[in-house]
C-alpha cells in the first residue's frame, strides 16, 4: 500500500480510518508497515505449528508480538525488524510457513468479513497484552495459549460468516479464561487489593514515575529503591497498585502523579523525575523531557533507554537521583480539583459486602449501580462519563475500572451505606472483578445479569476494551452504552446484528442516557 491503513482505535481518523503518512496516535507509516508485517509473520508462525507441540518459547513470543502492536505501544523500527526476523525464525523451527500479506485483510472486498476477522484480531490483542501480564509473574493457561494459533489462523483462512461470529465470541470466552488468569496471578503474588486512599501530593526530594499496567515491574522497582530515599508514584493504570497489600507495605509507594495517558505531554513537562513505561500508553515524546523516559518490555521509543529482561532500573534510579525531585511538597489535584482517590475495591473487598449491598437494595436505600469503565482518551466529548457520574443519583453506587476514572475518581460524591459512592475496582483486566459481582448480585437476587439493577457505560479507546466487550457479549450481557464513538471496525450489518442481539447502544447526552437508565 502506498499509504498506511489502520483503524484498531477509538480516535481513528475521521472515525474511519488513518490512511495517510501518520496516524493520529503519531505512528507513522514505516512503523504501521512494520506492525502489519509482525503480524502477517505471526499468523505465518500460527500456520507453522498448526498439528504440531509447541513450546512456550513460541508462545511467548506471540504474545509478544501480538502485545507490541497495540495502540501506544511501540514507535521502534529498530525494535519491531529484530522481532518479525524472531518470528519468521521461530516459524522455521516448526517446518516454516509464509508470511500472511496483512493488506489482503484491509482490502477485503466483504466489509462484514473484513469487520468480523478485524473483531477477532483486535480483539486478540488485548488478551494478548493480559495473559503476558500473567505470563509475566510465571502464570500461564494452556488453553489460552492455544487460541492465540487458532484465531490467527481464523483471521488468515476463515470466510464463512456464522465461524467468524463465533470465533469473535469465541475470543470473549478465552478473554474471560485470561483475565481470570491474570486475577489469579496478581492476588497470589500481591494479596486481594484493599481500599486505600491514595494522595496527588508529590513529597520532596528525589522520586520516580512508574505508568502502565505490570505489577511485576512495579514490585521490581520497589524493592530496588529501597532504602535509597526515592519516593515512587503511579501514573495511569498503575494506580491500583496501591491496593495490593504486598506493594502498599513499601513505605516509597507515596502516591498517584497525573491523570489518564492523554494528558501525559502537559503534565510530564519540567517534572524533576524520571518517568518508567511498562506497558501502552506512551505517546510520541517531547524533546522537553525525552531525557527522563524509560521504557521496559515490549514498550519501545526511538532514543530512550529501555530497561531490558535483567530488570537492572539502575539507570532510572540514578536519573531520579540526579534530578533530585520538588524542593517542597507539591501539590497536585485529579481534574475536578480533588487532593486524592481511593482504589482497592475490588471482587474480594466488595462480595465481602455483598450482605450488605443485598439489604440496601432490598431495603430501597441502593437502587441503581453503575458501572463506568473503560480507557480514557484525547478526543472531545469524554466529558460525558464525568458529567453522567456526576448527575448519577444519590441512591445509587458507580464501580469503575481502567483508565476513564481519572475523569471524576476525585470526585467526593459521599456515601451510600457507609461505602464510598465511587468504587474503583483496577485496571482494565479487573472487568473480571466487576463480572465476579454482577454474577453474586444475580445469585442473591436468583435473577439474571440482565434483570439486576445494573447499568453498563463503557468508554473504549484501545484494544483491550475491545477484548473486555466482546467478553461480556459472550456472557449475554445486555443494554452495554459504549461510547464516545463507535468502532470504525464495525460494519453497519454487523452493528445491526450487536444492536439487535445485545441490545448495544451507542452513548448519547448523560442527560438522555440517565433518563433511560433510570426509566
Ligand atoms: Fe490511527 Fe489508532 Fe491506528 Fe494510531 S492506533 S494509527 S490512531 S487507528
Amino acid at each position: 500500500m502506498e499509504t498506511m491503513f489502520c483503524y484498531q482505535c477509538e480516535q481513528t481518523a475521521k472515525g474511519t480510518g488513518c490512511v495517510s503518512k501518520r496516524g493520529v496516535c503519531g505512528k507513522e507509516m514505516e512503523i504501521s508497515e512494520l506492525q502489519d508485517q509482525l503480524t502477517g509473520a505471526m499468523i505465518g508462525l500460527a500456520q507453522a505449528v498448526k498439528g504440531k507441540a509447541y513450546d512456550d518459547q513460541t508462545t511467548d513470543l506471540v504474545l509478544a508480538g501480538l502485545f507490541t502492536t497495540i495502540t501506544n505501544v511501540s514507535f521502534n523500527n529498530e525494535t519491531l525488524k529484530p522481532l518479525i526476523k524472531r518470528v519468521q525464525d521461530e516459524a522455521a523451527r516448526y517446518g516454516g510457513s509464509r508470511d500472511y500479506d496483512m493488506d489482503l485483510l484491509w482490502t477485503e472486498a466483504d466489509e462484514d468479513v473484513k469487520s468480523l476477522k478485524s473483531l477477532i484480531l483486535i480483539g486478540l490483542r488485548g488478551v494478548a497484552a493480559y495473559a503476558y501480564h500473567a505470563m509475566v509473574q510465571g502464570y500461564r493457561d494452556e488453553q489460552v495459549n492455544a487460541h492465540f494459533y487458532e484465531a490467527l489462523r481464523q483471521v488468515a483462512q476463515e470466510r464463512d460468516m456464522d465461524a467468524l461470529l463465533a470465533g469473535v465470541l469465541k475470543v470473549g470466552e478465552i478473554n474471560l479464561q485470561c483475565m481470570a488468569l491474570l486475577d489469579q496471578a496478581n492476588t497470589q503474588s500481591y494479596g486481594h487489593p484493599v481500599p486505600t486512599q491514595v494522595p496527588l501530593m508529590v513529597g520532596k526530594g528525589p522520586f520516580i514515575v512508574i505508568s502502565g499496567h505490570d505489577l511485576k515491574d512495579i514490585e521490581l522497582l520497589l524493592e530496588q529503591t529501597k532504602g535509597k530515599g526515592i519516593n515512587v508514584y503511579t501514573h495511569g493504570e498503575m494506580l491500583p497498585a496501591h491496593g495490593y497489600p504486598k506493594l502498599k507495605a513499601y513505605p516509597q509507594l507515596k502516591g498517584n502523579f497525573g491523570t489518564a495517558w492523554q494528558n501525559q505531554q502537559k503534565e510530564f513537562l519540567g517534572l524533576p523525575a524520571p518517568v518508567l513505561f511498562t506497558t501502552n500508553c506512551i505517546m510520541p515524546v517531547k524533546q522537553s523531557y525525552a531525557d527522563r523516559i524509560f521504557t521496559t518490555e515490549v514498550v519501545s521509543y526511538p532514543g530512550m533507554t529501555h530497561i531490558g529482561p535483567d530488570k537492572d532500573f539502575t539507570p532510572v534510579i540514578n536519573k531520579a537521583l540526579a534530578l533530585g525531585g520538588y524542593a517542597q511538597d507539591t501539590a497536585f489535584t485529579g481534574i475536578n480539583g480533588g487532593t486524592h482517590v481511593t482504589t482497592g475495591f475490588a471482587r474480594n473487598t466488595v462480595l465481602s459486602m455483598a450482605g450488605t449491598v443485598v439489604e440496601a437494595v432490598k431495603s430501597g436505600a441502593l437502587k441503581h449501580i453503575f458501572l463506568v469503565g473503560g480507557c480514557d482518551g484525547a478526543k472531545p466529548g469524554r466529558n460525558y462519563y464525568t458529567d453522567l457520574v456526576k448527575q448519577t443519583p444519590k441512591d445509587s453506587i458507580v464501580l469503575t475500572l481502567a483508565c476513564g476514572k481519572f475523569r471524576f475518581n476525585d470526585l467526593d460524591l459521599g456515601t451510600l451505606g457507609g461505602l464510598p459512592r465511587i468504587l474503583d475496582m483496577g485496571q482494565c483486566n479487573d472487568a473480571y472483578s466487576a463480572i465476579q459481582v454482577a454474577v453474586a448480585l444475580a445469585d442473591a437476587f436468583k435473577c439474571t445479569v440482565n434483570e439486576l439493577p445494573l447499568h453498563i457505560v463503557l468508554s473504549w479507546y484501545e484494544q483491550k476494551a475491545v477484548c473486555v466487550l466482546l467478553t461480556l457479549l459472550y456472557l449475554g450481557i445486555r443494554n452495554i452504552r459504549l461510547g464516545p464513538t463507535l468502532p470504525a471496525f464495525v460494519s453497519p450489518a454487523v452493528l445491526d446484528l450487536l444492536v439487535k442481539t445485545y441490545h448495544i447502544a451507542p452513548t448519547m447526552t448523560p442527560e438522555a442516557d440517565l433518563a433511560q437508565m433510570l426509566g
